[in-house]
């Protein structure tokens, strides 16, 4: 259940992801909070430079396993813009992150790309528990969501 501490976190994750298409880059921001409740870590996308592996998500993964013990990461949770892709799923549970809170989901991106008539990514979007089977998920979060799509438009319309 999202209560209103996730829905700050989340806005946070919008606020960043709006930012990084201010700066030229794709609108996806994530924020990593421990069990405190406390903010340690926030990123955005960084793909501009040509390396599409920079994602916010990868980007929490790696700071998680350099900066926390096993069991913090395991009672971290990781809010973001948009749902895990299947490389930062990945990452996730291979440093042993928990739970996620996501804005929007792979299929609502998925389906808004389609529409706006962009071609398909080269990596197949899944839920995150396709990859990641024991990490709790939950999203979208109406109203959020609709804020992420105009994003999207924003960025290939
Ligand atoms: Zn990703």
């Amino acid at each position: 259940m999202v209560d209103d501490a996730d829905l700050a976190h989340l806005r946070r994750c919008v606020a960043l992801a709006r930012a990084a298409l201010e700066a030229g880059d794709e609108p996806f921001g994530s924020v990593l909070v421990d069990a405190e409740g406390r903010v340690r870590f926030e990123d955005s996308n960084h793909v501009a430079g040509g390396d599409a592996t920079q994602h916010p998500e990868f980007a929490i993964a790696r700071w998680a396993a350099e900066h926390l013990t096993p069991e913090e990461r395991a009672a971290a949770t990781v809010y973001t813009s948009g749902e895990h892709c299947p490389m930062c799923a990945a990452a996730h549970g291979w440093v042993g992150l928990g739970r996620i809170v996501y804005a929007t989901s792979s299929a609502q991106l998925a389906s808004w790309l389609a529409e706006l008539g962009v071609p398909p990514p080269p990596v197949r979007t899944l839920p995150v528990n396709e990859i990641a089977p024991g990490v709790p998920v939950e999203g979208p979060v109406p109203g959020l969501d609709e804020e992420v799509h105009e994003l999207h438009r924003r960025l290939h319309g």
